[in-house]
């Protein structure tokens, strides 16, 4: 029985809320804070005609997730175990600042970002460390799907499949169609911060860089479809070859339509894309708030969503057996099914299953460490079968190489 804020109330935060409810024998007391209260009041207003027969007690806040006395004074009034973090990573230095000081433990689902600079590592987090082991809290990051699942199907290959990882390819598609004809499936500033970017993967002890979209393959996506799909650096390639240190070469691969390829470069072609703000009548904005601003929002794609997500994690390397295998776990995902079930779109709730897992996980004392830690330091055998209780099935391909070299 546990007290727990969550922050954000976004398409993720819908999905993380109304998965407490469902998981009311963990999760007894929660606290949606975020920005536009109204928008956790939503959520509550769903829970309680959706899930009538949840016990968990549910309450709504305003806060300003960038201001620590804000967050301390809220942290001190409702008094949780853990904090859920799933407002935008710019918040992540701040609420883990709010935790450090009222003692409350953390999770979050993206690495922290600077608002000034698209740039994806965990130096900043990881830098808290000591402070958490020093106060006996522990802080779990990127406990989403990837990161997050992918992390976790990562260790467990290396638990059961693995003597050695050589090679490891996380593989993201989104075979869904909502519609529009251009609109992105979670916060689009984020997203577009994210695929424009250069890409980077890691081989033999170093980072090669590319150019954003450089390499592409077709991948196929058991049970979903083939479909091209690009190599863009992601979060948890940071942690995953530092964990795993026999990892000679990692990647990160992601599906895009062609039209969403054409929309993206003519915004950024024109400039609608860049973080650095501009004067427009006597206001500074940068013009990714703008179109983030004009774009759908990710949570209004879910109701006339179709089709699935497909995310899993290649391995290749030498087996228990000492003979060289290749091993594929993944998960697939309906939008449509998702959408029923909580009211959020596939890549949301592929998001927000994994953040409850994770805080029920700390909560219940299974994976317990002080310290500021990824999620691939656990074991992931209880987190797969929570997936597999919670919405998220978890399937394995043995054999077939499905990304080539
Ligand atoms: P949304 O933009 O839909 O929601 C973000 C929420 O955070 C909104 O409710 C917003 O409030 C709130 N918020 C933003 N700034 C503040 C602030 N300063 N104070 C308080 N609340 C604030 O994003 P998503 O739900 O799509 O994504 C949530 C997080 O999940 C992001 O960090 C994203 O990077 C991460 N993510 C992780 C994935 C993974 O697999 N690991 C995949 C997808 C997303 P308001 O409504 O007022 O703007």
């Amino acid at each position: 029985m546990s007290r727990v804020i969550i922050i954000g109330a976004g398409g993720v935060g819908n999905v993380v809320a109304k998965k407490c409810a469902q998981n009311d024998r963990v999760f007894s007391e929660v606290l949606i804070a975020t920005r536009t209260v109204s928008k956790a009041d939503k959520i509550v207003a769903e829970i309680k005609e959706h899930l009538p027969q949840s016990q968990t007690k549910f309450s709504t806040a305003s806060v300003d997730a960038d201001n620590v006395p804000a967050l301390v004074e809220l942290f001190n009034r409702f008094k949780p175990e853990l904090v859920i973090n799933v407002a935008l990573p710019y918040q992540d230095l701040t609420i883990m600042d709010a935790c450090l000081e009222t003692g409350v433990h953390y999770l979050d689902t993206a690495n922290y970002e600077p608002l000034d600079v698209a740039k994806f590592e965990y130096s900043w987090q990881w830098a808290y460390r000591e402070r958490f082991e020093k106060a006996g809290l522990m802080a779990l990051l990127g406990c989403g799907f990837d990161p997050g699942a992918t992390n976790v199907f990562t260790a467990h290959h290396a638990k059961h499949h693995f003597k050695e990882i050589h090679y490891l390819d996380i593989v993201d598609c989104n075979n869904g169609n909502h519609g529009k004809a251009f609109a992105t499936n979670f916060n689009p500033e984020i997203n577009i911060r994210e695929i424009t970017a250069n890409g980077r993967y890691y081989e033999n002890g170093e980072w090669v860089e590319t150019a954003p979209l450089e390499i592409s393959q077709d991948i196929y996506y058991p049970k979903v479809q083939t479909r091209k799909s690009f190599v863009l650096y992601h979060e948890e390639l940071e942690s995953l070859v530092l964990n795993f240190p026999t990892i000679k070469r990692a990647r990160f691969w992601m599906t895009f339509g062609e039209s969403y390829i054409k929309h993206l470069s003519v915004l950024e072609g024109i400039g609608m894309t860049s973080i650095v703000p501009i004067d427009f009548r006597g206001q500074k904005i940068a013009p990714i708030e703008f179109l983030k601003a004009v774009l759908p929002a990710p949570e209004s794609l879910a109701e006339n969503y179709t089709g699935q997500t497909c995310i899993g994690v290649q391995a290749k390397g030498i087996g228990h057996d000492g003979q060289e295998k290749v091993h594929f776990v993944y998960n697939v995902c309906d939008h449509a099914a998702t959408y029923r079930e909580v009211q959020a779109q596939g890549v949301s709730y592929t998001t927000g299953v994994p953040a409850m897992i994770g805080a029920a996980l700390m909560l219940q004392g299974v994976w317990n460490k002080v310290g500021v830690h990824n999620v691939e330091e656990f074991d992931p055998d209880p987190f797969i079968a929570e997936m597999n209780k919670w919405g998220l099935p978890v399937d394995e391909l043995a054999g077939i190489e499905l990304v080539r070299d």
